[in-house]
């Protein structure tokens, strides 16, 4: 191996791995569970799913064929109130920001990142050898207004993932307006959140809002996501994505079934915000969250919690791995009145 390892790019030397939430699979053979008891509330999913007319458009899908993008990029167009020529997609919004930082991101150059955030930001800039700026957030979770110069990306989360505000419409406009650097808006909990900046894309060229089917539609494991961008980036976006985008036919059919049956997402999200609410009234060390989770700061140290948490069959978020999250929070994610009971239940007798 030794021979071969200088062949690695030197960048893969600054990267550590993403901690994603764990899974049933992993918990259940660890702690000698059964996959139906556990809880999972570690990876802000969507315990209800999509709704049947997915299931039915998914079955109907021709996986001889290569996936067809035209009629998907249509019906997005017109949930996000965008022009087809604006919209991109891809394999999750993961997909769309992996290859928006490959459009912007040379070796040596700086984006900036407000922490604690989604940890898939850093990742994403160290592998294009470029330099993450931290800027820590305030007390109640506000973004820095103070903009450092020679950034080439901003990241702002809203929801934030795990902190869960929304950032002020006149600080994304502050931010937009006093930068020369593009700014990746990332919406993926915005369906659960009080309001949407979809529409001010075509107010500013430098503003990419990025969205998921993976939360509020509940399709996270057919990894669909899309951004509305100027069309001078959505251009160069469809340049440097794969051939077709990284997204499969059953993806494209569901998606597109999804965003017919918009009831569906919409029952969905007000029970997941009715559970929200409760949860948060009966946790006072919890935050105020638009998305679909809550963050909580624990006494205890947050890795103890969550695996007292493990020992009880439920899966939360030890918030330690997220920079500048310390190690007191953890998050959970808002799930069926069951789910939310069991936890409960076991935060009582842990916290
Ligand atoms: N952005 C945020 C803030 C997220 O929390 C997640 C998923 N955990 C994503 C993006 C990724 O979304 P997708 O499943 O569409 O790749």
């Amino acid at each position: 191996m030794e021979k071969y390892w200088n062949n690695l790019r030197s960048c893969l030397s600054e990267l550590k791995p993403y901690v994603a939430g764990k899974g049933i699979g992993e918990i259940a053979k660890g702690y000698g569970f059964a996959p139906e008891k556990i809880v999972k509330l570690g990876s802000n999913e969507n315990p209800y799913g999509p709704g049947p007319r997915v299931w039915e458009a998914m079955a109907g899908t021709r996986l001889e064929r290569y996936p067809e993008m035209d009629d998907l990029v249509e019906a997005l167009a017109g949930y996000a109130g965008a022009s087809p020529e604006d919209v991109v997609v891809g394999t999750g919004m993961d997909g769309v920001m992996d290859t928006l930082t490959r459009l912007f991101l040379d070796p040596g150059d700086r984006t900036l990142i407000f922490t604690p955030t989604f940890s898939y930001y850093e990742i994403l800039t160290r592998l294009c050898g470029a330099e993450p700026v931290f800027s820590a957030r305030g007390s109640r979770f506000e973004a820095d207004p103070d903009i450092p110069d020679d950034l080439k990306l901003i990241f702002i989360c809203s929801p934030n993932n795990p902190t869960g505000n929304e950032i002020p419409e006149k600080d994304l406009r502050a931010i937009v307006e006093t930068t020369d650097a593009i700014v990746f808006l990332d919406e993926a909990y915005a369906e659960f959140g009080d309001q949407s900046f979809l529409g001010m894309v075509g107010e500013y060229e430098n503003l990419v809002v990025g969205r998921t089917f993976s939360k509020a539609f509940g399709l996270a494991g057919m990894r669909l996501g899309y951004a509305v961008a100027p069309g001078w980036i959505a251009d160069e976006h469809r340049k440097a994505a794969p051939p077709f985008f990284g997204v499969a036919s059953p993806a494209v059919a569901a998606g597109m079934a999804a965003l017919d049956d918009q009831e569906h997402m919409r029952i969905v999200v007000s029970k997941i915000k009715r559970e929200r609410d409760l949860l948060r009234r009966a946790i006072p060390e919890s935050h105020p969250s638009g998305g679909n989770f809550l963050y909580i700061e624990t006494k205890e140290m947050s890795g103890l919690v969550a695996e007292k948490m493990l020992d009880r069959g439920v899966i939360i978020r030890d918030c330690a791995s997220f920079r500048g999250s310390g190690e007191h929070h953890i998050r959970v994610t808002v799930g069926t009145p069951e789910e939310m009971l069991t936890f409960l239940q076991a935060y009582r007798e842990i916290c």
